[in-house]
């Protein structure tokens, strides 16, 4: 691991750091005496908070705690869904990160003592921090629609945790009868992954198209509009014609209100739909371990200093990804990779007492409509002067006249982003 001296890493600290999966101008250290870092959650953003700080300063010592021994992706789970994909190619061991020295705990992390500056787990240990990195994802709101617990998932899964979820779902297609009625329920902003419905429906369709066409997609939101509506609307005319119906909030009072698992029956405020295959996306709040340590606000999500990522609650501590309040940039894998390295740009600065540079951050989200249908949104920020949001600077969508051939680039670049999201994740 290559070293500096600090008064490079003060040099380059006055620079700007552009957080983006292609690497991040995160200075390296091997200076001082042992720091702590704990990390909380082994997803999007907090493997990536974990090497980076590792690669960044090798004197810090990084403990990963993370309850499953395998994750399963979300990104590219509705390709599984649509039956594509097999679930395995979205499965992976953190055996990859033991080479930066990070010392992987798998355990669920049950308490966080602020005064003290420990992690208590299920497993009955305790690790003791310097600075701690939250990055636990989301946790699902089964209150909100009634009759929708963790009993109902099982009948009506929600999918929007990768793994058995995404199994269970897919073999009700594959279960379904032709001429079958499937429901997709999303819920109302802010939520994982805002395209993540809509590319579930195309993917669902598609399956259908090929399988079982007589069948129909009905998506009963929650909201009035949605993200890449356009092209979105655009393709489901193209592929999935008088297959695919979307009904916004305002056609039913407000989208799904109740659920009977029993009669696979939902209901909205005007009208009751009974489906063969449900998929409730219920609206969410930050991880359960970010509410128990007390840093989460009233809204469920947890406030940050935009520009490191700190809790504005407990200093010394940092949330990144789904869980945080990131005004300004979506819930996306994406986004949870580039928060993570800006995030580690700040801890290893505060460990070493130095000033965090003014940093960037990206996000691209693809979208599948089908295997030659891709499309996507890209987007650059920095963080506004007054630090209140984090700022869109440049980025597009895919034009709407896009041509064939470049619709189906847009598959191959997504393909493409898996992988390099994944191997910048575990490798
Ligand atoms: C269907 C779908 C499709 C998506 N597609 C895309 C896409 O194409 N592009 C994109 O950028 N994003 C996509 N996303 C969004 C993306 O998956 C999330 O935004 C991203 O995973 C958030 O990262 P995170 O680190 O906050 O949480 P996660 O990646 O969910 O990681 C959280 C981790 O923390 C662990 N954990 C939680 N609590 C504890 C605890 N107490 N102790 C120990 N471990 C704990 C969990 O087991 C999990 O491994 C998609 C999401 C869905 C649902």
């Amino acid at each position: 691991m290559k070293s500096i001296n600090r008064r490079d890493f003060i040099k380059l600290g006055s620079g700007s750091l552009v957080a983006g999966s292609a690497g991040l101008a995160i200075p390296q250290l091997a200076i001082g005496a042992t720091k702590k870092v704990v990390v909380i959650g082994g997803g999007a953003g907090g493997t990536i908070a974990a090497k980076y700080i590792r690669q960044s300063d090798s004197s810090i010592d990084v403990t990963l705690i993370e309850t499953n021994k395998e994750h399963y992706t979300c990104f590219m789970s509705n390709e599984v869904i649509g039956g594509d994909r097999k679930i395995t190619t979205i499965k992976h061991p953190y055996d990859g990160l033991k080479k930066y020295g990070i010392n992987i705990v798998h355990s669920m992390a049950t308490a966080i003592d602020a005064d003290k500056k420990t992690v208590m787990t299920a497993s009955g240990d305790s690790f003791s921090f310097d600075r701690l990195i939250v990055s636990p994802g989301v946790s699902l709101k089964y209150n909100t629609i009634e009759g929708y617990d963790e009993a109902a998932a099982e009948v009506m899964p929600h999918a929007w945790k990768a793994g058995h979820q995404t199994a269970l779902l897919r073999k009700q297609l594959e279960a379904m009868d032709d001429g079958g009625l499937v429901v997709i329920a999303p819920p109302g902003n802010p939520y994982r992954c805002p395209p993540g419905p809509y590319e579930r429906a195309c993917q669902v369709a598609h399956y259908l198209k090929h399988n079982k066409p007589k069948s129909k997609v009905l998506i009963i939101d929650a909201k009035d509009k949605f993200s890449k509506q356009g092209l979105f609307t655009q393709g489901w005319k193209a592929r999935y014609d008088g297959m695919v119906e979307w009904v916004p909030a305002a056609d039913t009072g407000g989208g799904i209100t109740s659920i009977d698992a029993a009669s696979m029956t939902v209901s909205t405020d005007f009208d009751d739909y009974q489906a063969d295959v449900v998929n409730i996306i219920p609206p969410q709040k930050a991880g359960a371990i970010a509410e128990i340590a007390g840093l989460t606000d009233d809204s469920g999500w947890c406030p940050v200093d935009l520009g490191t990522f700190e809790s504005t609650i407990h200093p010394g501590m940092y949330v990144i990804g789904d869980a945080s309040m990131a005004t300004g940039m979506p819930k996306s894998g994406y986004a949870a990779n580039s928060q993570a390295k800006v995030c580690a740009a700040a801890v290893v600065a505060s460990l070493n007492e130095i000033e965090m540079a003014d940093p960037s951050y990206v996000n691209t989200c693809y979208s599948l409509v089908a295997p030659d249908y891709g499309i996507s949104v890209a987007a650059v920020y920095r963080l506004a002067e007054d630090r209140s949001k984090i700022a869109k600077i440049a980025g597009g969508l895919t034009p709407g006249d896009a041509s064939p051939d470049a619709l189906q680039r847009e598959v191959l670049y997504a393909y493409s982003w898996y992988d390099n999201i994944v191997a910048d994740m575990f490798t």
